[in-house]
C-alpha cells in the first residue's frame, strides 16, 4: 500500500512509458488502466501502453457522456469514465465459499484471498481519496473484508494529476482535488509543449521509487516542476460543478422533511446508477446458488444499492419503500450520515452520480436547492406527508 514520500521529481520521457509497464509486469502485477471500450473510456487490462486512450477525451454534462478526439496524442487527457477502482478492489461479484456434499457430509471451501498484484494506471486525485474512503469501510480494526483487504494491500498505484476537469467535476469542492498529494506509490502529470510529451514523476512510497529508478528517468527541473504546477491549476480553474459544504452535515439533517426531496423523488428513476457508478458505494448482498443435483452451493457477495427495495427489506416490508425516502438515504448518508460513521464525507466530488444518472438529477444541485430553501418562510417547507 502506498506511503507517504515525497523527495526527488523525475522525468519520464513519453517513449519510455512502455518501461514502466515492463518493470511492473515483470514484478507480477496484472496491468490496468484506462481504455476506450464500448464508447466510453473504461478501466481494463492493458498489455501495453497502445491500450492507452491516445488523443482522446471525455466530454461529460448531467446525464451526458461522449468521447471526443483531442488535437493532441495525450494519454490521460480525459476525466474518469463509468468505473471506478472499486471494480477491482470490490468486484460486483465475488464467491466468498462453495459447498459440496459427498456422501451425506458437507464440505465447505472459503474462497482464497486475490494472490495476484494488480498495478492501476492513471488514478486520479478524486479516486485515491475514494479508495482511502473504501478503506475505512472495508479495513476497520474491528471488522476486515479480508478479500478487500488482499487486493488493496498488493495493489500498486500510479496517479495521473488532471491536466482538465470534466463538466460533472468538482473535487475543489470537496478538497479532494486535483492533484495528488497522498495514497500513490508514483504520480505523474503529463505534459506536452514545443513538440515534447513527458511526465513529471513523483514517488510517493518506497516501492514507487524503486520502480521509477528501474525506467530511464532524468531529474526534473524547476521549469518542468512549474509547468507541473500549471497543469493542475488548469484543472483546478475548469470545475464544471461546485457544492458549498458548509455545515451540509447539519444542513441535511436539519432538512429531513424538506419538501425538495418529493421533488427530485418524482424525477428519480430509483435505478440505482448514481450508486454503481459511485467509487464510494460499498453497500452488497449476499446470493445462494445451488445446482439442480443439490450437491454444490455456492455464496456471493454482489453489490446492491439503497436505491432497491430488497436492501432496505426487513421482516414484513421495506423500510424506505418510497422514491423520496430512498434518493434522501442516498444522498444524507453520502453527504452527512458518512462523516458521523467514518469520520469523512462519503463524497470525492468525481461527478460520476450526475453524468451517469439517466434523468440528470445532480447532487450539487440538490444540496443548492435544499440550502436556499432554508431562506423560505417555514410553512412552505412543511410539505412532508409520511416518510417511507
Ligand atoms: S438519482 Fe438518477 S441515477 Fe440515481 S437512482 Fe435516481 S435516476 Fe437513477
Ligand atoms: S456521490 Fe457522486 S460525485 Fe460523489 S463520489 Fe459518488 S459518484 Fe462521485
Amino acid at each position: 500500500m502506498a506511503g507517504q514520500l515525497h523527495e526527488q521529481e523525475y522525468i519520464l520521457e513519453r517513449n519510455h512509458l512502455q518501461k514502466l509497464f515492463d518493470v511492473l509486469s515483470r514484478s507480477g502485477h496484472r496491468i490496468i488502466g484506462p481504455t476506450v471500450h464500448d464508447g466510453a473510456i473504461v478501466y481494463d487490462d492493458l498489455n501495453s501502453v497502445d491500450n492507452l486512450p491516445a488523443g482522446w477525451t471525455d466530454v461529460q454534462e448531467g446525464g451526458t457522456y461522449r468521447l471526443k478526439r483531442r488535437d493532441d496524442e495525450a494519454l490521460f487527457g480525459y476525466n474518469v469514465g463509468p468505473y471506478s477502482w472499486k471494480n477491482f478492489l470490490f468486484p460486483p461479484r465475488t464467491r466468498l465459499w462453495q459447498a459440496d456434499r459427498n456422501a451425506g457430509t458437507a464440505q465447505i471451501t472459503d474462497e482464497p484471498p486475490e494472490a495476484q498484484k494488480m498495478a492501476f494506471i492513471g488514478v486520479r486525485s478524486c479516486e485515491l481519496h475514494a479508495i482511502a474512503v473504501q478503506d475505512r469501510v472495508f479495513i476497520q480494526p474491528k471488522f476486515v473484508n479480508i478479500s478487500y483487504q488482499s487486493r488493496r494491500e498488493k495493489a500498486f498505484i500510479v496517479a495521473v494529476n488532471c491536466g482538465q476537469a470534466g463538466g460533472t467535476c468538482f473535487c475543489v469542492s470537496m478538497n479532494t482535488g486535483p492533484k495528488a498529494t497522498k495514497g500513490y506509490d508514483l504520480a505523474l502529470t503529463e505534459i506536452i509543449e514545443n513538440g515534447r510529451h513527458y511526465f513529471v514523476v513523483e514517488a510517493g512510497s518506497e516501492a514507487g521509487k524503486t520502480v521509477i529508478e528501474q525506467v530511464p528517468n532524468t531529474p526534473a527541473g524547476a521549469a518542468q516542476r512549474s509547468a507541473a504546477e500549471a497543469v493542475v491549476a488548469t484543472a483546478a480553474g475548469q470545475m464544471g460543478r461546485q457544492m458549498d459544504t458548509t455545515g451540509i452535515k447539519d444542513l441535511l439533517y436539519r432538512n429531513y422533511r424538506n419538501p425538495r426531496w418529493e421533488e427530485v423523488a418524482s424525477r428519480c428513476l430509483t435505478c440505482a446508477n448514481c450508486t454503481m457508478v459511485c467509487p464510494t458505494c460499498f453497500c452488497s448482498t449476499v446470493e445462494d446458488v445451488t445446482n439442480l443435483k443439490g450437491d454444490h452451493a455456492e455464496r456471493w457477495q454482489r453489490w446492491d444499492s439503497c436505491f432497491t427495495m430488497d436492501l432496505s427489506y426487513i421482516h414484513g416490508g421495506s423500510v424506505r419503500s418510497s422514491a423520496k425516502a430512498r434518493y434522501r438515504q442516498w444522498m444524507t448518508h453520502k453527504l452527512a450520515t458518512w462523516i458521523d460513521q467514518f469520520g469523512t464525507s462519503g463524497c470525492v466530488g468525481c461527478g460520476r452520480c450526475i453524468t451517469w444518472c439517466p434523468v440528470a438529477i445532480d447532487l450539487t444541485e440538490e444540496v443548492r436547492a435544499i440550502r436556499e430553501s432554508e431562506e423560505l418562510p417555514t410553512e412552505s417547507k412543511e410539505g412532508h406527508h409520511g416518510d417511507t
